[in-house]
């Protein structure tokens, strides 16, 4: 299959990389179906997607037309049937964990056209774990976007062994119409490229936290100023939610079975307070809802 054939686009999942990733679909010209097994979270993108577009077109960033458009480009429905069913390519950006998205593939491999390519855009999940569960292996790849979907640029493209390379090829090539700067990892590794360096900032960062040799606000600014990042590890944790990180580390604790890998005591705390960041209008830092 070429990326010219990308006709539709179904988007799986519609939180917080979700809706993004669907609305930057739609409006680069795809029919795109977002799915959720939550209500509440089809509501929120639907409504994100009615005020971030008319937003863009009084900034003019966008046309109205061009508005319209991507308005009529996307759907949001809780049928994942509905939702994949005319798909040329997915994109799976549900909850981190690696039992259900086993589901989730093994119920795309039944629903979409045999056709489809399935990619996850899972933050460290290589593409592997999920391919045995379809009987289209080759048509499977990590296709990972950053947060804020819409905004960041890059996104990591990882080939796994099983993974064809015109899959890789049209993914790379679906990334550069989605306006992208993708990356190909030529093999699988955990955390593939910018999350394997930037865990190894973060839980240093957590480290010094759980010490108490400084504060939160004080980390990110001795990062955010000494090394140019534009925003520390915690204002990121907060933005991509205390949640994922918990979630990532526990997968990963499962998996190596090395305590070393088990989530640092405050993000375990955090995480059971319901403290997940942005999301929940408390993180490490505070935010109005
Ligand atoms: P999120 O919790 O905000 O959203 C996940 C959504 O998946 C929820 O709305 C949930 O209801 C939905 N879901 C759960 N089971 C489902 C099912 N069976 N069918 C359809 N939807 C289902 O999580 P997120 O932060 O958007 O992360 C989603 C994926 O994107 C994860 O794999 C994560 O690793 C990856 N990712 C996240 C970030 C980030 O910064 N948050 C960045 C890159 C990649």
């Amino acid at each position: 299959m070429k990326t010219a054939k990308i006709r539709n686009i179904g988007v799986v999942g519609a939180g917080n990389m979700g809706h993004q990733i669907a609305l930057l679909a739609a409006l680069s010209g795809f029919k795109t179906t977002c799915t959720d097994i939550s209500e509440e979270a089809l509501k929120k993108a639907e409504s994100f997607a009615d005020k971030y577009l008319p937003e863009r077109v009084a900034k003019g960033k966008l046309t109205q037309e061009a508005a319209e458009q991507a308005r009529r480009n996307i759907s949001f429905t809780s049928s994942l049937e509905e939702a994949v069913k005319d798909a040329d390519f997915v994109i799976e950006a549900a909850t981190e964990k690696l039992d259900l998205k086993r589901k989730i593939f093994a119920s795309l491999d039944k629903l979409a056209p045999p056709h489809a390519i399935l990619a996850t855009n899972s933050s460290f999940i290589v593409s592997s774990m999920v391919a045995n569960a379809t009987a289209r292996p080759a048509k499977i790849c990590n296709m990972h976007f950053f947060n804020p979907a819409l905004v960041m640029r890059l996104v990591e493209v990882v080939k796994g062994p099983h993974t064809a390379p015109e899959t890789a090829d049209v993914t790379v090539e679906l990334c550069k119409a989605m306006g992208k700067l993708p990356v190909l990892l030529k093999k699988e590794i955990y955390g593939f490229l910018v999350n394997r360096v930037l865990m190894a900032l973060t839980n240093e960062a957590l480290y010094l936290l759980d010490q108490g040799i400084a504060d939160a606000e004080e980390i990110d600014l001795a990062i955010t100023n000494a090394l140019g990042h534009p925003m520390g590890p915690f204002r990121l944790m907060d933005l991509t939610g205390v949640d994922l990180t918990y979630h990532i580390c526990m997968e990963r604790y499962r998996e190596t079975g090395n305590p070393a890998d088990k989530p640092s005591p405050t993000v375990v705390e955090m995480y059971a307070r319901g403290e997940w960041g942005q999301k929940k209008g408390k993180g490490f830092y505070q935010y109005q809802k």
